[in-house]
């Protein structure tokens, strides 16, 4: 059976021909909209940065010879952040300088002012004192026109800080994948109607929703279809309206998961119908028409750990970015573990980095259809197909909750 490792490869390697000959459509977004989508142009440096050699420190700008360690220098003025700086520098003084302000042409250095003494006017420097320290020269970071962002980055803090240092106010993204979102079961009723004594509330629906938005995609609700091929052949067509199907349940050997089958018989094509993990082993991914789906198994907990899996690096692709890679940690284990080998398990976790190194501690559940114990936990021990037992003290993998670390 296939590796989660293997499937998601196989997910990045079937999605990436679609978009490059299925270019995305974009439009331009405000700095502050622009969180978490894919960046659909170029920008540049519109001038050098720093834009003037910068003093990091606050204390006095030198020429680094005469501020040998014992020197002494009078100090001749004083130059604030946003000051304009024009006059060159007079050696033999010094002047105080603070922390962002331009340095003087002829000044090579600048002393911290913890490393100094003053006395009046006098300056007494108690350290030796070298060419170029706390000083950032102009266009170290970048020069002007240089390649400030590419195309297909995710906008993240640090992204959307380099666009309006640049002055990109604007930014045009990729239009997000949509995502249709179908639950299917006889038992799944919404969440705003009562259940009956055998049925559940359709919480996947909202879980689902919840991932796409995370990872950037667009969700499209279509509610849950039952499990009979006339309803689920009609919700499967309005969602192959859009980029991506994610359906959850029916996928499994039972008499009524009859997702596979209707798909087929709309013409889908599979790339894998099952994944040698758990949970989520019956997982399923291809593409129908123009629609890349995925039917994931319906217990709460294994359409959560699929989606991080298989329908992230989807979204990723299809949304104009590069597939993120999966975040794993490493982390000793506090409990000895036994599961039954070959499967990848997907155990949850509580990670926590208190002391000196970072622990995992994996919490009792009752099987993936216990959501409650996924709301204690913020991340999954990944434990390797070929390990059956690992002892406490051992590092292992570690894959986070997106949402929560
Ligand atoms: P299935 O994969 O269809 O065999 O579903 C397995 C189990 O997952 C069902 O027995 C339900 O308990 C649960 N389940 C299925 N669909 C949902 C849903 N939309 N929301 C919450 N739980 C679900
Ligand atoms: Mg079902």
């Amino acid at each position: 059976m296939l590796p989660f490792q293997d499937a998601r490869k196989l997910v990045i390697r079937q999605t990436t021909p679609h978009i490059l000959s299925h270019p995305r459509q974009a439009s331009k977004k405000n700095l502050a909209d622009a969180l978490g989508d894919a960046l659909a142009q170029e920008i540049r440096s519109d001038r050098d940065y720093p834009p003037f050699d910068r003093s990091t420190r606050d204390g006095y700008a030198v020429r680094s010879v005469e501020a040998s360690e014992g020197a002494t220098l009078r100090c001749a003025g004083e130059i604030k952040a946003g000051d304009t700086v024009t006059q060159p520098f007079v050696p033999g003084a010094c002047i105080q300088i603070m922390t962002g302000a331009a340095v003087p042409a002829g000044a090579d250095a600048v002393v911290m002012i913890e490393f100094t003494e003053r006395t009046g006017d006098n300056v007494t420097f108690q350290r030796a004192t070298s060419q170029g320290q706390n000083i950032v020269k102009k266009g170290s970071e970048a020069h002007s026109g240089d390649l400030a962002l590419r195309p297909g980055i995710r906008l993240g803090f640090a992204e959307l800080a380099l666009a309006a240092q640049v002055g990109a106010a604007e930014l045009l993204c990729a239009r997000r994948p949509r995502v249709a979102i179908l639950s299917t079961g006889d038992e799944v009723v919404p969440i705003t109607e009562q259940p009956g004594p055998f049925h559940i509330r359709n919480s996947n629906s909202v879980s689902l929703a919840a991932q796409v938005r995370l990872v950037g995609g667009e969700p499209v609700s279509l509610g849950n279809a039952l499990d009979r091929t006339d309803d689920l052949g009609a919700k499967i067509e309005l969602g192959l309206n859009e980029d991506i199907l994610v359906l959850s349940g029916g996928v499994s050997m039972g008499k009524y998961d009859l997702v596979e089958t209707v798909l087929k018989s709309l013409g889908a094509e599979f790339y894998f119908d099952a994944v040698a993990i758990r949970p989520g082993k019956p997982a399923v991914f291809g593409r129908c028409r123009d629609t890349f789906v995925f039917g994931l198994p319906g217990n709460p907990v294994s359409t959560m750990v699929t989606f991080q899996l298989f329908v992230t690096p989807a979204i990723d692709v299809l949304g104009g970015a590069r597939p993120r890679p999966l975040p794993l940690l490493e982390a000793n284990l506090t409990k000895t573990l036994h599961e039954k080998p070959g499967l990848t398990h997907f155990l949850p976790a509580h990670f926590e980095w208190t002391g000196i190194s970072p622990e995992v501690c994996p919490l009792s559940w009752q099987g993936s259809g216990d959501i409650a114990a996924l709301t204690r936990a913020n991340c999954f021990i990944v434990v390797p197909a070929d390990r059956q037992d690992i002892p406490a003290g051992e590092k292992v993998s570690v894959l986070p909750r997106l949402d929560v670390i």
